[in-house]
């Protein structure tokens, strides 16, 4: 087993390394402070520089690389903030994968592209006021009449509503009951019928807007259907991956937090030496490593094992459900050794705990990772009903 990244993995970590360094603090300050979501500008440099489509193949507009070198890209410009590296996770890690990897050719063709070149931006729409980790209760309908399908329900807490272009809609297809019932259908903002909510706000992701989607009689084409009745398990497998991409997210903000406070041990004195030859001090911080490096090691794991493919659900929940648990901690680490001044707004660690938090409820609680490790440690899912 080879735990060293190869010399073009090196490379690529060290281009975007510089690149998120040199260009990314004044506009994730900027969004931190407006709560205005990545500029087409900036999404149109990503698809540039590729990091859109790290890990798409490349007859669909992608770098046609791997997982790991898509964790690679995400990890440096997350470290930066997740509201500048949302577009490169909702690219590399969310719906489009979905769409990439199971959607009818036309539709792969008709999207992947854009998405690549930084002319589409789509998210993902699975919970409901009466769905969230009961997301197979989701009642958003759809009907189809000929070539058209009518796309019916309300949508909560969908990151990225109102400013992408088009949504990957989970809803029931049939008249099956549960996940029989469930596929997904791609609906374009412009689409007469739909409309968002008042924007939310959140404890952090400021700059990753999120309101609820209505659909009112939605029409789209049958060509939008991104899998139908019957294929919530293919939804659920592409979003084993969006799992790798939450915890990249934590592992970046947690990494960054570290990386911060390193330096501002070493600098601060109190008691006339830096506070970082105080042993309890020393003790924090070889912990806070321990539980970064082993939350990269579980996440390195989860997508080198899915090669091309996509991770299985155990590697990918153990991976978020530990990044998830490791970013709240270590953030808390971070702020406590900074004492006031990690208190202060004036320092980068209460965003990057607030930010960290959120992480271990988007893709699924916590909890639910836990139950999903459990079942598959006994090979049988378990009742929740
Ligand atoms: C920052 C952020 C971004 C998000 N982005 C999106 C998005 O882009 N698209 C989207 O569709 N959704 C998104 N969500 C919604 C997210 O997927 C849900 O919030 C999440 O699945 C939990 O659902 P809920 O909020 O309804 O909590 P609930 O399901 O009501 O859960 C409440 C509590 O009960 C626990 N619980 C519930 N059922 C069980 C069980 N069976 N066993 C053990 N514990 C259980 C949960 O762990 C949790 O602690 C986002 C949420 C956040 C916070």
């Amino acid at each position: 087993m080879d735990f060293t990244l190869n010399e073009d993995q090196q490379a690529l970590q060290e281009t975007v390394r510089k690149f998120a360094v040199s260009e990314l603090p004044e506009i994730a300050l900027e969004i931190e402070k407006t709560a205005a979501p990545a500029s087409h500008d900036l999404i149109k440099r990503y698809a540039e520089m590729g990091f859109l489509g790290v890990n798409l193949p490349s007859e669909l507009g992608g770098l046609g690389l791997s997982h790991l070198d898509a964790v690679l890209v995400l990890e440096e410009v997350a470290k930066i903030s997740p509201a500048v590296a949302f577009p490169i996770f909702e690219s590399c890690f969310g719906p489009t994968l979905a769409i990439a990897h199971f959607a009818p050719d036309e539709l792969k063709q008709r999207i992947v592209p854009k998405v690549c070149a930084g002319e589409m931006i789509v998210a993902v729409s699975m919970s409901e006021p009466d769905a969230g980790t009961a997301l197979t209760d989701l009642t958003t309908k759809v009907e189809t009449n000929g070539d058209t399908v009518v796309v019916n329900g309300t949508k909560r807490w969908c990151s990225g509503a109102g400013h992408a272009d088009a949504y990957v809609v989970y809803c029931r297809m049939s008249d099956e009951p549960g996940a029989k019932g469930i596929g997904a259908v791609l609906v374009e903002k412009d689409r007469a019928g739909l409309s968002f909510g008042k924007p939310e706000y959140h404890m952090g992701f400021r700059g990753i807007p999120s309101a609820d989607i209505y659909l009112d009689k939605v029409e789209v084409s049958v060509e939008n259907i991104v899998v139908p009745a019957g294929g919530f398990r293919q939804l659920m497998e592409a979003f084993d991956l969006e799992r790798c991409g939450n915890t990249t997210m934590s592992l970046a903000i947690a990494q960054s937090a570290l990386d911060y406070v390193l330096d501002y041990v070493q600098d601060r004195k109190q008691f006339g030496k830096a506070v970082v030859d105080f042993q309890a001090v020393q003790l924090q911080i070889a912990e806070m490593k321990m539980q970064v490096d082993a939350s990269r090691l579980l996440l390195y794991r989860a997508v080198v094992n899915a090669s091309q493919g996509l991770p299985s659900v155990a590697d990918s929940s153990i991976a978020k459900c530990f990044a998830n648990e490791m970013v709240r901690d270590v953030t808390g680490k971070a702020l406590q050794l900074m004492g006031g001044y990690g208190y202060s707004t004036e320092y980068p660690i209460e965003q990057k705990m607030r930010d960290g938090w959120g992480w271990g409820i988007a893709g699924g609680t916590i909890d639910i990772q836990k139950i999903n490790i459990a079942a598959a440690m006994v090979g049988r899912r378990f009742q929740q009903r």
